[in-house]
C-alpha cells in the first residue's frame, strides 16, 4: 500500500540503492578487479584532494575512502544523496556536493579544500563526457590530474594523432593542454546495466603553463572548431573568415592540407598569429 510519502531508497539484494537512471548516464560499476585497477591508477597520496564526479552508489567512492580516508564527490541524482552519505560513513569521510558538476568551479573548490590542485576522478555519465572534459579544461590550472572512465571510442579520439581517422577537435583541444594516456579497456559486463559499448580508463595530466603553446584560448578554440567543422575541406576553405591563406602559410601549414593532417602545434602557431596583441 502506498503511504503517499516517498520511500527512502533501500539497498536491494544486488547491493545497489535503486534502479539505474538512463537519462543520468547511470551504469554502475560492480567488477572488483576493474575498481581496484582504477584506485591503483589514481594511487592517492597523503594530502591529495580527491574529487570524484558522479559517485553514484559508491562503487569507486568507498574503495577510495578506505584507501585515502577522505573524498569529495559531486552527484546530481538527489535520490542517491542520502543513501550514499549513509553508506559512506563506515568507509571514511565523504564530502558530498549535491548538484551538477558543470556548475562546480574547480578553482574555487581547490581553494575551499585548501589545496593548489585537486585530483579529479570518475566513471563519467557518458552523455556528458565532452562537456565535462571541456569544463575541466577551463579549470586545468586547478587540476593536478584526472582519471576518467569513458566510452572507449571517446578515449581513442582523445588520444589520436594526426592522420588518424578519429583525430579531431577533441584530440587537439585536450592535447594542447594535457598529456593524454589511455590506461586500460573495460568490457560492458563490468557495469550494471551493461552499456552497449566498450569503455576505457584514461589519465589526463594538465601541462604546466610554460609548456602550453597556446597564447589565446578563445582564438585557438575558434580555429580548431572551424578547421574540423568541415573536416573534408582544405584548411583554406574550412578556415574561410577565420584565417586567410597567407596566415595559414605563415604558420608553416599548407592551405591545401586538411585539418586531420595538422599537428596540435600547427594549430597553436596559427592561432597565435591570429591572436590580438
Ligand atoms: N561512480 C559510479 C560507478 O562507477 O558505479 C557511478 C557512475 S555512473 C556512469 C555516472 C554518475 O554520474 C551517476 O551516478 C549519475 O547520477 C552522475 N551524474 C550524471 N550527471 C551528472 C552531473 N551533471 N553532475 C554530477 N553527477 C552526474
Amino acid at each position: 500500500m502506498s503511504t503517499g510519502f516517498t520511500e527512502p531508497a533501500k539497498s536491494n539484494p544486488s547491493g545497489f540503492f535503486a534502479e539505474a537512471k538512463k537519462h543520468l548516464g547511470q551504469n554502475f560499476l560492480h567488477e572488483k578487479g576493474v575498481i581496484d585497477k582504477i584506485v591503483q591508477a589514481i594511487d592517492p597520496k597523503p594530502g591529495d584532494a580527491i574529487v570524484e564526479i558522479g559517485p553514484g552508489q559508491g562503487a569507486l567512492t568507498f574503495p577510495l575512502l578506505r584507501r585515502h580516508g577522505e573524498v569529495t564527490a559531486i552527484e546530481f541524482d538527489r535520490d542517491l544523496h542520502a543513501p550514499l552519505q549513509a553508506a559512506a560513513r563506515e568507509h571514511g569521510t565523504l564530502r558530498l556536493i549535491e548538484g551538477d558538476v558543470l556548475g562546480v568551479d574547480f578553482s574555487k573548490l581547490a581553494a575551499a579544500l585548501g589545496v593548489e590542485k585537486i585530483r579529479l576522478a570518475g566513471n563519467l555519465p557518458y552523455n556528458l563526457s565532452s562537456p565535462i572534459l571541456f569544463h575541466a579544461l577551463d579549470h586545468a590550472a586547478a587540476i593536478r590530474d584526472m582519471h576518467f572512465m569513458l566510452q572507449k571510442e571517446v578515449v581513442e579520439r582523445m588520444a589520436a594523432g594526426p592522420g588518424s581517422k578519429v583525430y579531431g577537435r577533441l584530440s587537439v583541444m585536450l592535447q594542447a593542454y594535457c598529456t593524454v594516456t589511455p590506461l586500460f579497456v573495460v568490457p560492458p559486463g563490468a557495469f550494471r546495466p551493461a552499456p552497449k559499448v566498450d569503455s576505457a580508463v584514461v589519465r589526463l595530466v594538465p601541462k604546466p603553463l610554460e609548456r602550453i603553446e597556446v597564447q589565446d584560448r578563445a582564438v585557438f578554440a575558434n580555429v580548431v572548431r572551424a578547421a574540423f567543422g568541415q573536416r573534408r575541406k582544405t584548411l583554406r576553405n574550412a578556415l574561410n573568415g577565420v584565417a586567410d591563406g597567407a596566415s595559414i602559410e605563415a604558420a608553416g601549414l599548407r592551405p591545401d592540407a586538411r585539418a586531420e593532417q595538422v599537428e596540435v602545434a600547427g594549430f597553436a602557431k596559427l592561432a597565435n598569429l591570429l591572436a590580438p596583441g
